[in-house]
Parts: structure tokens; C-alpha cells; sequence
């Protein structure tokens, strides 16, 4: 074993420096700065080296992270990066987005003994950040370009990860994508303070850079026709992401200013991104001086209160109907909503909805919990007479994402999808009822993480050139 490393006894765990609350709420920018090299390498150093590594087996991707910690420790940045770009598309994403608490840094043996588990994800951002800087990453050159296309539709993390590896054996690849910029939820969902744009597009322009092509505001279904794809290339795949907003039906629902999450995150992305936006500029979709409430306890919600703090609401509240325990976001994001001064209303859920034109406040019942349901949480119930009010000018609808009815947006009652709307696929191949249609992502899994999409992406890759290769030598045995 190097002596570089188990150094986890001696050195203390320690992220890179979090911005202070007070200040970070005065700007987008993302809240961590990145570790200077010494610390990047020494934090590397804690890594106890496993033998069986649980972090590598916990993380989706299997990303091979004991040896890229070693490298990093041993000053070997570029074997580091090519080692962590080997398995991951986007390995600087991932390192500022992933729930590191869920998945490798939660499985940290060194954690269990007490010691504070090492930064996996703040060394795998520093690693690729250090090899853009470094300019270690280049187009993909293609010396032979193989005669078959690719269509994919959805520029999401899925579809982005699928044409990159399949570009990377030569097919040739067009992406369709109905917003007029690539990257999927990673540029108009997710806000600047956990990913900023630049690290999103200059990863959509290395892939333009490396012959990939891109058809931005074209909504298959609706300017081109699903079928005429099925004719114009030789595979397809389905990466289109979720995104009906689950909605609760109550009373003054059709009150103004109440939007759906994405519809808010998208108009504060928009605006980060030098857009003119006319539904924030004249302040509908602005939280500014509003009394905001958002409803909901995943991530979206905490992306929203955390957008309506920035946007400089007079107050913000989440509200949820289960507790802090049996919330579904992440303990760091709430954590960091409440530095920022959210106030969480644990326990509750909204009742009415109460205004003249514009909803003025809502009507609260308080929950317990029973016992656990089908998702293994406990589940909530109302408690009679505990109804309160609560006022608001501002309410944000986070509740979650349904997949859109694709047979009939496509046209094509052929496509099996299951009762929840996803796309059925055969798991093995990642390929849909269809031959030659795969499809991959949030579409298939419901409303999940990037790192899987990714994995999805790479794995529809894998079968989509096995698939055409299948076919090439038909084609061949035919002539
Ligand atoms: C607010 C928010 C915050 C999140 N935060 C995190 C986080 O911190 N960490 C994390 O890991 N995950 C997070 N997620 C989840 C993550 O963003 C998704 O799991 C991931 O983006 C799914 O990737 P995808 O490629 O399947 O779909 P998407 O990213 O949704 O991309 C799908 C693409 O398909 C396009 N499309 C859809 N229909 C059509 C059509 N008919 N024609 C053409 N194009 C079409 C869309 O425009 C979109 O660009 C968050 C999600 C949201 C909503
Ligand atoms: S991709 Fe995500 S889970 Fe895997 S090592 Fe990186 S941060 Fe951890």
C-alpha cells in the first residue's frame, strides 16, 4: 500500500469552503468554492483503499473511485481525470450534484469508524474542473465515420451521455430537443447555486465540437413527426425526461399567481442565462417582496425556495406534510435552505387555497404519521380540526413530475409504456417493444438523478451498437 494514503487517522475530513449563508443569498453563484491542489490531495490521501470498496459499488456509475483517489494523492491529475471520464460522462456534474450522502460517500467505510467519510464527490469536481483548466479534454476525433445515424430525442443528461459514447465508435448522431438550448433539466431545472451554466455548456459544446449534431426547438410530435425519425435513421432512442407537474386539487387552485415548480425555475434560469423573460419582468414569476410559499419536500422544492430567497422574498416556507426524517430530498439541501432562511412547516399540508383573484393565503391542515406506506415511510394523516391560515402571495407547486402520454404525443399507440405513463423497455438492452428504439433516463425510471441517467445513457449506447452492428452485417450477407 503507497504511504501516500489511509491517511484518514491523521488528517480530519474537510469540504471545500461553503460560502456564508449571508452572503451567498446575494447572488446565483454555486455555494462551495473548489479545493486549491493541496487540499484536493490531501483529502485524497483519507482514503482507507478497500479491498471490496463500497463506495464504488454504491455509486451508479461504478466509477473507480479508491484509484482515482490514489492518483489524485499522488499528484497524478491527468491518469486521475482519465480514469473518472473512463466511466462518467460528466464526472464535474456529478461532483456538485450528486446526493453523495445516498450513494458513495454514504457507503464510506472509513465513515463507520468514526472518522468522517472521504469528499468523493468534491475531489471528482476538482479533478475534472483541473482537467478543463488544463485543457486535457478535447473533441472526439473520428478517423473512420461509419455510415448509420443515431437519432436521440432529448439533450437531458441521457440523451447526452448516449451520443457521446456511441459518437465515440464513429456512428453519426442527431439530437432533437424541443428548448432552444441543450442540457435538459441540468440547464433549465437545476439552479445556478448547485450547477452553473458554463459547466453545462461547455460540455454541449465539446460534443458539437466532436461532430455530434444538435436540432434545438424541435418537439418531436409536433414539428417533426415521430414516424419520419423512425425512416431517417437507423436506431432512436427516447430520452424525453418527466415532466407533467403532479398538481392537488383544491379549492382556489385556479387563483392567480400559483405555479407549478418547473415553471418558476425555468423563468429564474431563463433570467440567469441573459434571457428577456416576460412573465418574471413583469414580476408574475418574481418572488421579490412576496410572501412565498412552496409545497412539496424533494429537491425541487428546495431548488424553489432556495431561487425565491435569491430573488429577495419578504418571507419563504416550505411546507410538507411529512416530518424532517421522512422527507425525500436531501438532509444537505434542507440544511441549506434553512442557513438561508427558509422556515420549514413540518407536518402539514394545504387545505384551500383563499383569495379574490390573486390567492391572498392558504388554509393548512396539521398531519401525523401512521404507519409505513408502499414507499416505506410513514404515511400522513390529517388531524381534525388542526386547520390553520397562512398568508401568501406567492405558491409554488412542488409535488413532483409524471411522464407526458408519449403514444399519443408521438402518435404511436404502439409504444408500450406502463400504467404510470414511464416507457417500457427490456432491461437487458434498454430497448423498447420497437426494435431499433431504445430509450433511457428519467422517461424510463420516472423523475430520478443525472447520475443515472447517465448510466442509462451509456448502457442504450451499448445496445444500440450492438444492435446496429447486428444489422450492418445483415445488410452485408444480403449484397
Ligand atoms: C428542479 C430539479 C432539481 C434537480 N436536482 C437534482 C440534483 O441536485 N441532483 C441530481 O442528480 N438530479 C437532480 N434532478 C433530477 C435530474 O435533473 C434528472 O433526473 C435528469 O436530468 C434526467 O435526465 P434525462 O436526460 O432523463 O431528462 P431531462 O434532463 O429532463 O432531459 C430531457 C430532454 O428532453 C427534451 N424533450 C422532452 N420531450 C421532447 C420532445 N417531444 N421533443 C424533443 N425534445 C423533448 C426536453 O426538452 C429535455 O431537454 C433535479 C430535477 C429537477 C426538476
Ligand atoms: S458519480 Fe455520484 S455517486 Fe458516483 S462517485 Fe461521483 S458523486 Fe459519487
Amino acid at each position: 500500500m503507497p504511504d501516500k494514503m489511509l491517511k484518514f487517522v491523521k488528517v480530519d475530513q474537510q469540504t471545500p469552503t461553503k460560502r456564508l449563508a449571508d452572503k451567498r443569498v446575494d447572488d446565483f453563484k454555486e455555494i462551495y468554492d473548489q479545493f486549491v491542489q493541496d487540499k484536493a490531495k490531501e483529502q485524497s490521501s483519507r482514503c482507507s483503499q478497500c479491498g471490496v470498496p463500497f463506495c464504488q459499488i454504491h455509486c451508479p456509475l461504478h466509477n473507480n473511485i479508491p484509484d482515482w483517489l490514489r492518483m489524485s494523492a499522488e499528484d497524478r491529475l491527468e491518469e486521475a481525470y482519465e480514469l473518472a471520464c473512463s466511466t462518467n460522462n460528466m464526472p464535474e456534474v456529478c461532483g456538485r450534484i450528486c446526493p453523495q450522502d445516498r450513494l458513495c460517500e454514504g457507503n464510506c467505510v472509513i465513515e463507520q469508524s468514526g472518522h468522517g467519510t472521504v469528499t468523493i464527490g468534491s475531489v471528482e469536481k476538482y479533478i475534472t474542473d483541473t482537467a478543463w483548466e488544463k485543457g486535457w479534454i478535447k473533441p472526439i476525433k473520428i478517423s473512420n465515420e461509419i455510415d448509420m445515424s443515431i437519432g436521440i430525442i432529448g439533450a437531458g443528461p441521457a440523451g447526452l451521455a448516449c451520443a457521446e459514447e456511441l459518437r465515440k465508435l464513429g456512428y453519426k448522431i442527431t439530437i432533437y430537443d424541443r428548448h432552444d438550448r441543450p442540457g435538459g433539466l441540468l440547464i433549465y431545472g437545476i439552479p445556478n447555486f448547485k450547477l452553473e451554466k458554463f459547466v453545462v455548456e461547455r460540455r454541449t459544446n465539446l460534443l458539437k465540437e466532436s461532430g455530434i449534431k444538435f436540432r434545438q426547438n424541435i418537439e418531436v410530435g409536433k414539428d417533426i413527426l415521430f414516424d419520419e425519425l423512425k425512416q431517417k435513421h437507423d436506431a432512436l432512442l427516447i430520452a424525453t425526461g418527466v415532466y407533467k407537474s403532479r398538481e392537488v386539487n383544491l379549492i382556489g387552485n385556479d387563483l392567480k399567481n400559483i405555479f407549478p415548480a418547473m415553471k418558476f425555475l425555468t423563468a429564474s434560469n431563463r433570467k440567469g442565462l441573459g434571457d428577456k423573460v416576460e412573465e418574471f419582468d413583469n414580476g408574475n414569476l418574481n418572488a421579490e417582496n412576496k410572501n412565498v410559499i412552496v409545497i412539496g419536500g424533494g429537491d425541487t422544492a428546495m431548488d424553489c425556495v432556495r431561487t425565491a430567497v435569491r430573488q429577495n422574498a419578504k418571507s419563504v416556507k416550505c411546507l410538507y406534510r411529512r416530518d424532517r426524517e421522512n422527507m425525500p430530498g436531501s438532509t444537505r439541501e434542507v440544511h441549506n435552505a434553512e442557513e438561508e432562511g427558509v422556515e420549514f412547516i413540518w407536518l402539514s399540508n394545504p387545505k384551500e387555497y383563499i383569495g379574490t383573484e390573486k390567492i391572498l393565503s392558504i388554509l393548512v391542515e396539521k398531519m401525523k404519521l401512521g404507519e409505513p406506506d408502499s414507499s416505506g415511510r410513514k404515511k400522513p394523516e390529517a388531524i381534525s380540526n388542526s386547520e390553520f391560515e397562512m398568508k401568501a402571495d406567492m405558491l409554488i407547486n412542488a409535488l413532483g413530475f409524471d411522464p407526458e402520454n408519449l403514444p399519443k404525443l408521438f402518435n404511436d399507440q404502439n409504444l408500450l409504456v406502463s400504467k404510470w405513463g414511464t416507457v417500457k423497455i427490456n432491461y437487458q438492452t434498454m430497448e423498447t417493444n420497437t426494435p431499433g428504439i431504445f430509450s433511457a433516463g428519467d422517461i424510463v425510471r420516472g423523475a430520478s438523478l443525472v447520475v443515472w441517467a447517465i448510466k442509462d445513457g451509456r448502457e442504450a449506447a451499448v445496445s444500440i451498437s450492438k444492435y446496429l452492428e447486428l444489422k450492418r452485417q445483415k445488410k452485408i450477407k444480403a449484397a
